[in-house]
């Protein structure tokens, strides 16, 4: 062995070291999230980082009940170059379903891949390099990369650090759905109330413990029933769901919207009072009832009533009780005339 080839080495050992370094901390980072964008996103800015490549596409297509496929993060392109990459991702991820590869380069994807038109669509991109994102339930997603800037193939190294990073990509992403799915409510993206009484749960022992305060809202749409009858089961879904866009839409990022029950629904708002709690549950009330909700060629029209208290560590000691109070103020918006709101005594 000569001089400079052990010289080679060391800077190949040093490189390793820091790319072991950076994938554990990307590891440690990304397992912990439970938003699966956010690791997306992550993954994506740590490669960027590591090649200073210009494009880098994750697509992980999402089902939705408006868009099928989503494209969850790109960098460097139009969404509108991506548009034929984007249609023809069945048989992409088809083909990572039926083949062992965890990378493959541009030109072994050209080489075997059936359909040449979409190969050329990839090469179209800049594609240089292909990573497929696999989970317990097959491929999920893929992971396109360009050409290096200096154009020199990527290395052992390189290709080892993308595979490793994107395995525990895999494993985050599979943490993250699963938890999506146990806790969120599929029609309107809303927590569930399972989820929701252990939130409330949690905030009452906070509450206890720290000394912190927190609100509770709870609102039932007005004369759901009858809206059913006369529009129809399929009109009165898509008004829970706009409803549903509406209430996180304006609400912070640290309340916690949940779907209480069939068209009910519970806001947890940690440090706010019961005069805050008021003033929010006042403006959707307002929101809503102003909102022209698209019906069958025209506007349709539902009104809400809601109930609101606040947390009180000598009167409350459950959830049930929270519950409770708040549910006798909604009670008492319904009785009372409907569209309104009703501060618990
Ligand atoms: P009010 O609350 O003003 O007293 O009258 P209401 O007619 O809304 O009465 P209630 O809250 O008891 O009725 C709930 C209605 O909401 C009946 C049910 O068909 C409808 N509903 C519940 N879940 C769904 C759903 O997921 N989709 C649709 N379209 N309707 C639902
Ligand atoms: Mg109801
Ligand atoms: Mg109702």
């Amino acid at each position: 062995m000569d001089g400079s080839s052990v010289e080679l080495n060391h800077v190949s050992l040093e490189q390793e070291n820091q790319d072991l370094r950076e994938i554990i901390e990307i590891a440690t980072q990304i397992t912990a999230d439970l938003d699966v964008e956010s690791i997306i996103k992550n993954v994506v800015w740590s490669i960027i980082a590591r090649f200073r490549t210009d494009t880098v596409t994750f697509i992980f297509p999402i089902e939705d009940d408006t868009v099928k496929l989503k494209i969850i993060h790109y960098e460097g392109l139009k969404r509108k170059e991506l548009k034929t990459v984007l249609t023809s991702i069945d048989p992409i991820i088809n083909y990572f379903e039926k083949v062992e590869y965890s990378q493959i380069s541009y030109k072994e994807f050209y080489e075997s891949f059936p359909d040449k038109r979409i190969s050329r669509e990839l090469k179209r991109i800049k594609t240089d390099f292909i990573v497929p994102l696999r989970t317990n339930k097959g491929v999920t997603g893929i992971l396109l990369l360009p050409g290096k800037s200096s154009k020199e193939p990527f290395t052992l190294l390189e290709t080892q650090y993308i595979a490793r990073i994107i395995r525990f990509a895999s494993i985050a992403v599979e943490n993250a759905s699963l938890y999506h799915q146990a806790t969120t409510d599929r029609m309107t993206k809303l927590f569930s109330h399972h989820f929701f009484e252990k939130a409330l749960d949690d905030e009452i022992s906070r509450a206890r413990r720290y000394g912190t305060f927190f609100s509770l809202v709870m609102f039932d749409i007005d004369h759901f029933k009858t809206f059913n009858d006369t529009y129809g089961h399929l009109q009165g879904d898509i008004i829970i769901k706009k409803i549903a866009k509406l209430l996180l839409n304006s609400i912070r990022q640290i309340d916690f919207a949940a779907r209480y029950g069939g068209e009910e629904f519970t806001i947890i708002l940690p440090q706010v009072d019961l005069n805050g709690a008021a003033i929010v549950a006042e403006r959707l009330r307002k929101l809503i009832e102003e909102y022209e909700f698209p019906g069958d060629g025209r506007v349709l029209h539902v009104t809400i009533s809601l109930g609101v208290a606040e947390y009180n560590s000598e009167r409350i000691h459950s959830l049930s009780q929270m519950v409770n109070e708040v549910d006798k103020a909604l009670y008492e918006s319904k009785e009372t005339g409907r569209n309104k709101v009703t501060l618990a005594k």
